[in-house]
């Protein structure tokens, strides 16, 4: 018997699973796949954090500012590669040069250099996919109207194969390549061939170069006579392929299991209690009973909630999940309603039915995008309820 089993491996999965683990509890992480981490910049959203706990029915209102600030310290705690605070927002630079406010960033993306600067030298790798040095340029003079701006091409022997095959380098390649002991040799030579642009004088942007979670590349760049600005990427991106690395080692190393892969089809329920769930790997059927369990499948993205025409269905223990009337909006970068659709809890974030608020099952906790009543695009708090969420969960296993 388990102490908590959590069905879902994305980040508010993982980091109930570390947070319960850490607590000395005996858990188990069941994960159909990795979760959309791998698709995000790895930079994590809070949101308007004090406006969203007072908005009816948000997970922050529900969990209340203690677990949204503990819940962003623990992770500080956990990632002390990443910067910024609860309350106040950070800048990063998107892919296309324009600064956008986030909560808890890798500390290479801090752009408060930007502001005080007279002159930015951009880097721009030939090659690079999703990478338009030209408008990147015309953002950031636009964003930063005190500083020239110099793009600064250049060309790495490591890609050859690419320029000869014609094949775009991604982020993820640059990300990889520049972590490698070749890539940090090449680094160095780069920042040698900056020498004429007196960049003591400058701050340089690097896309394609990220270094959390490296101390060998954070070494390099704490000795340069500049400061160096990386940028976030387009999906999928390296940070959020790090971070999910990261939560995975973490989880691991406390001493929980993690068997990805593997999506639970059935359940076993007695009155308000789940004893059992069913768990498909490689078409062999298994059966893990726990005290707790935590539902963390992701929502209508991770497959958590399927949608069809007729009905919204939660997958895993069939619970009825709260749909708004008038599902989308033609205005298609408007407000979409059904990205508030998921499970109704109490503060307990046990799931509850939406007419009587009578809770349906008592050891079942829902989280992360499985939690009805919030937008992660217009609020911009995706990563922060997960790990409000994930963090709350966490302590209740
Ligand atoms: C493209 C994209 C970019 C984003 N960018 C950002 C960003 O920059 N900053 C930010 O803060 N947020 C961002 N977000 C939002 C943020 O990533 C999510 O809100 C958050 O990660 C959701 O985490 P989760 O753990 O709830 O769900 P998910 O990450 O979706 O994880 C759910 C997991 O459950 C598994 N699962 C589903 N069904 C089952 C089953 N039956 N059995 C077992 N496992 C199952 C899935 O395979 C998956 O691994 C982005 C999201 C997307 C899609």
């Amino acid at each position: 018997m388990w102490d908590g089993i959590i069905i879902g491996g994305g980040l508010a999965g993982l980091l109930a699973g570390i947070r319960a683990a850490e607590r000395g509890k005996k858990v188990l992480i069941v994960s159909e796949g990795v979760g959309s981490l791998t698709y995000s910049s790895g930079v994590i959203d809070l949101g308007d954090a004090e406006r969203l706990m007072n908005q009816k029915s948000h997970p922050y209102a529900l969990l209340g500012e203690r677990v949204v600030r503990s819940a962003a310290e623990y992770f500080q705690t956990l990632f002390p590669d990443y910067w910024g605070n609860w309350r106040e927002p950070q800048f990063v630079l998107t892919p296309l040069g324009s600064p956008r406010k986030a909560g808890l960033i890798p500390r290479g993306l801090n752009t408060q250099a930007l502001s005080e600067t007279h002159k930015i030298i951009l880097m721009a790798l030939e090659g690079m996919k999703d990478f338009f040095p030209e408008v990147a340029k015309s953002n950031l003079l636009k964003a930063y109207p005190q500083a020239e701006v110099v793009l600064h091409p250049f060309r790495v022997e490591a890609f050859e194969a690419w320029y000869t095959l014609g094949k775009p380098i991604t982020g993820m390649d640059c990300g990889k390549y520049w972590r490698t002991a070749s890539g940090i040799e090449t680094l160095k030579g780069v920042w040698k061939s900056l020498d004429s642009f007196e960049p003591d004088k400058a701050v340089v942007i690097f896309p394609g170069l990220t270094s959390v979670f490296s101390q060998p590349l954070r070494e390099v760049q704490s000795n340069l006579p500049f400061s160096v600005i990386e940028m976030t990427a387009f999906p999928p991106s390296d940070g959020g392929y790090y971070l999910y690395r990261g939560l995975v080692q973490k989880f691991k190393a406390l001493g929980g299991e993690l068997l990805v892969g593997s999506g639970v089809k059935k359940v076993e329920l007695k009155g308000k209690q789940c004893h059992k769930i069913i768990v498909n790997s490689k078409g062999k059927d298994s059966e893990f009973s726990a005290r707790v369990f935590v539902l963390a499948t992701g929502g209508i993205f991770g497959g958590g909630i399927e949608v069809t025409l007729e009905a919204a269905k939660e997958m895993v223990f069939g619970l009825p999940p709260f749909v708004p009337s008038g599902w989308t909006n033609s205005e298609f970068l408007g407000e979409q309603p059904y990205a508030r659709m998921g499970v109704e809890t109490d503060n307990q974030l046990r799931p509850i039915d939406s007419a009587s608020k009578e809770v349906l099952l008592e050891n079942v906790r829902i989280i992360g995008r499985m939690l009805a009543h919030w937008d992660p695009w217009v609020e911009r708090c995706g990563g922060g309820v997960s790990l409000a969420s994930g963090w709350f969960a966490g302590e209740q296993v």
